[in-house]
């Protein structure tokens, strides 16, 4: 991340060039600086060389496509991932987020929204916090360190998937609903489809080895949504 003097950096991808340089403008206007790559092979050693702190990320691109960008990224970087995708591309939604990217906006879409799911990515604490560690069994959750570990190994987790078991993990004996996640961790003003919550705790629960069916970390509340610890 950039210290808190400089602006903060938004790489933008995206292979249509009217609706790229509209985006960078608007993103520039809004006090970033944001600068466009036209492909996804261009994206990938853009993003090493520059650091943003956030992608836009285009789904469809020619070449290497957005989920094949994201999976790469998740490989070096922990900077915001917000994909764009087209209403024809649903299912593909699903697998951006799985591939690793923490919002969505479907296409077309408000270039105004846009900057603010933008800010409101820059919002969320990345801070470290203070907090101390929080075990279940063999799970720690360190949010001083951001970091999640199963037994002696690290578990490498995206960022928000970081923040839903932190959210989770703070107070154990809640249920939260989809809606009260997406409050502590995206922020009231977030619309579109809660069940971007569902697809994160199922990459979550895919890199935990925990079964929906027989959970032993994050356990599904019927009806509601989801709480930390067993289904008992
Ligand atoms: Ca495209």
């Amino acid at each position: 991340m950039n210290n808190a003097h400089t602006p903060h950096r938004v790489l933008v991808v995206e292979d249509e060039p009217v609706l790229a340089g509209t985006v960078v403008n608007y993103l520039n206007r809004a006090g970033f600086e944001a600068r466009a790559v036209p492909t996804g092979t261009e994206a990938v050693p853009a993003v090493r060389e520059w650091s943003p702190d956030v992608v836009v990320l285009d789904l469809g691109l020619p070449g290497l496509d957005g989920i094949e960008v994201c999976r790469q990224l998740r490989g070096f970087s922990d900077c915001y991932v917000i994909m764009l995708t087209a209403r024809v591309e649903e299912d593909d939604t699903l697998t951006g987020l799985s591939a690793g990217a923490d919002d969505y906006m479907t296409k077309p879409f408000s270039v105004r929204e846009l900057v603010a799911r933008v800010q409101a990515q820059l919002r969320r604490p990345r801070v470290a916090s203070a907090a101390l560690q929080r075990s279940f069994g063999p799970l720690v959750i360190d949010p001083g360190a951001r970091r999640v570990t199963l037994g002696e190994t690290v578990i490498e987790v995206t960022p928000t998937e970081f923040d839903v078991l932190e959210t989770l993990s703070a107070r154990p004996t809640t249920a939260f609903s989809r809606r009260d996640l997406i409050d502590a961790i995206w922020g009231p003003s977030w619309v579109g489809d809660e069940h971007l919550v569902d697809v994160h705790i199922g990459n979550l629960r895919k890199k935990l080895g925990d079964a929906a069916s027989q959970p032993r970390y994050v356990t599904t509340v019927r009806g509601h949504g989801y709480r930390m610890g067993t289904g008992s």
